[in-house]
């Protein structure tokens, strides 16, 4: 294989991080997840060098070589820096320029994007929208993120904003959101959101994604069944309203909560169709069937940089 056939992949989110090597194809040599470390354990500075040593290591262990890396985050990316210009989940890796810092520890070009439109991106170009023109790709996790790719190109906008579905405004004057708005969409649908909801209906202090998760699969609880009712229908209304905006050909959903989609997917449906105009009402919505898509997509994009080279 050619020395630019192997890229550095990693999707930082608000809580885990996914670290990886990928071929050119797409396809996981090696990955790994490891939690994101809070500003008081790691500073930004040290998370970069804890995930180039671990690159190293790891393209050492596979014999493969790496030619540049990709860096899915969730945020917005400042343009011209690479900086994380806005990340309400992860604050403190903001100022931090990742491509200077990628360059010193292991001196491959660095490309830094918004973690849903590495997601976006990734299924627009091999996963399940490959044969669409116009993928729209929404993550749900601690916040709610997008990414729109016409004819396999990130479509940015004026100001690095563009897709941002998470902050399109759901309740005004509603929940207070952690980038300072009130009622932001992510706030009623979000992973974390749903789990808040949990909390406050099951009157359960400690309760976590993974058990509400469990509670819904498994046990036919009426209670944890309205709360993702309500949950997909409040998704599906902010899908809709993104959708009569972008005028996607198909929209592809991503992130943990989306693996009980089939459970909820008729009342994310019907809060979906109940605004959709009709040219976007009858377009599929699906879930991603594939892990780690954010990271591969990153990785797939850096790529053009060592082509470049
Ligand atoms: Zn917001």
């Amino acid at each position: 294989m050619k020395s630019n056939d192997f890229a550095a992949a990693v999707d930082i989110g608000g809580t885990k991080i996914d670290l990886g090597i990928i071929n050119r194809f797409g396809k996981i040599i090696y990955s790994e997840r490891i939690p994101t470390p809070s500003k008081a354990k790691f500073s930004a500075n040290k998370l970069t060098e804890l995930i180039a040593q671990t690159i190293t290591l790891q393209s050492e262990k596979y014999h493969s070589p790496i030619s540049s890396i990709g860096i899915g985050i969730a945020g917005q990316v400042d343009k011209n820096s690479s900086k994380l210009i806005n990340g309400p989940n992860i604050r403190h890796l903001q100022n931090l320029d990742f491509k200077v810092k990628f360059k010193q520890l292991l001196d491959v070009p660095c490309v830094v994007e918004n973690d849903a439109r590495c997601f976006a991106y990734s299924q627009a170009i091999i996963g399940q929208g490959k044969s669409y023109s116009r993928v729209f790709g929404v993550t749900i996790g601690t916040g709610i993120g997008g990414g729109l790719i016409e004819d396999g190109v990130i479509i940015k906008g004026s100001h690095q904003g563009f897709g941002e579905i998470g902050h399109t405004l759901f309740i005004a004057d509603g929940l207070l959101c952690g980038c300072g708005a009130k009622g932001c969409l992510e706030q009623y649908c979000s992973a974390s959101a749903l789990v808040k909801m949990g909390i406050k209906s099951l009157k359960m202090p400690d309760l976590t994604g993974p058990v509400l998760s469990s509670l819904y699969k498994n046990e036919k609880n009426r209670k944890v069944a309205e709360i993702y009712e309500k949950f997909a229908n409040n998704l599906g209304i902010g899908l809709a309203s993104a959708a009569n905006l972008l005028d996607p050909q198909i929209i592809i959903l991503g992130g943990s909560v989306i693996e009980s989609f089939s459970l909820f997917e008729k009342h994310l449906r019907y809060g979906y169709d109940s605004y959709a105009l009709p040219g976007v009402r009858d377009i599929p919505i699906i879930a991603s069937n594939t892990v780690h898509s954010a990271m591969v997509g990153a990785g797939l994009l850096s790529f053009k940089l060592s082509d470049v080279a």
